[in-house]
């Protein structure tokens, strides 16, 4: 299969997922993970339709960002970013999914404030719990949105999340459903500043079960361009 068939097959795997959620059908977002993929690969994922994009690291997504045509595309951040990258993310970044601490924000706010822009960012949270994972515990999600939400420069778009890898679907599955409950119960509250509209959810092994349980934003890498080699 070329780029373009994987693309379209995946995109049409979201759209046929969508039918069976509870969100409405064109509302998920199919972001293509780019790291580690060379720029003519994602210049072609581009032309075959490919709009918004992420990378995990900083250094990486400026590169592309320089080197690419990004005309209609928007570029997000997905990855633990280090504080001394913040500068970089907050000029090359279209929107920061990896806010996993107070710190990260606080960072990312105050340099905002000095660079004069705004970014949207979502909160990481470690549904399940693990130690290796960056990401709020989803007890400290409230608190840490009403503090972030008074920090300048910032505006607090919604949540992601990276759930442990299990080789059972349905405990997959649990950790969705209670990021889409967190997610919901979040918006009631319509909290000061903060707009819960994007639930960031479902890679390669898993969209389909995370749009079921409530995704509006997938990130999937491997399934449109075949299995990453880290060098
Ligand atoms: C690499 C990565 C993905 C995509 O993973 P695939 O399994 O290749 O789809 C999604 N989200 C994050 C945060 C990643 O780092």
């Amino acid at each position: 299969m070329t780029l373009r068939e994987r693309y379209e097959r995946v995109l049409e795997r979201v759209r046929e997922a969508e039918f069976h959620a509870r969100g409405s059908v064109g509302g998920v977002r199919l972001m293509a993970v780019t790291k580690t993929i060379e720029e003519p690969v994602i210049a072609g994922a581009i032309e075959a339709g490919v709009r918004l994009l992420g990378e995990n690291r900083v250094q990486e997504l400026a590169r592309k960002r320089s080197a690419l045509d990004l005309t209609g595309c928007e570029m997000h951040l997905i990855g633990h970013l280090q504080s001394n990258k913040t500068a970089l993310a907050v000029q090359c970044a279209d929107m920061i999914q990896s806010v996993d601490s107070i710190r990260v924000a606080r960072a990312i706010s105050a340099e905002c404030v000095k660079q004069n822009r705004e970014m949207p960012v979502l909160l990481e949270v470690n549904i399940g719990r693990d130690p290796a994972k960056f990401g709020f515990l989803p007890e400290e999600t409230q608190a840490a949105l009403a503090e972030i939400a008074a920090f300048p420069g910032t505006l607090i778009r919604g949540l992601m999340t990276v759930p442990p890898f299990l080789e059972e679907n349905a405990r997959t599955k649990k950790f969705f459903s209670q990021m889409f409950s967190l997610f919901l119960d979040i918006q009631g509250k319509k909290m000061d500043n903060i707009s819960m509209d994007v639930l960031s959810m479902g890679m390669s092994g898993d969209f389909e079960l995370a749009i079921a349980e409530g995704s509006n934003l997938v990130r999937v890498g491997s399934a449109i361009f075949g299995d990453r080699e880290y060098r």
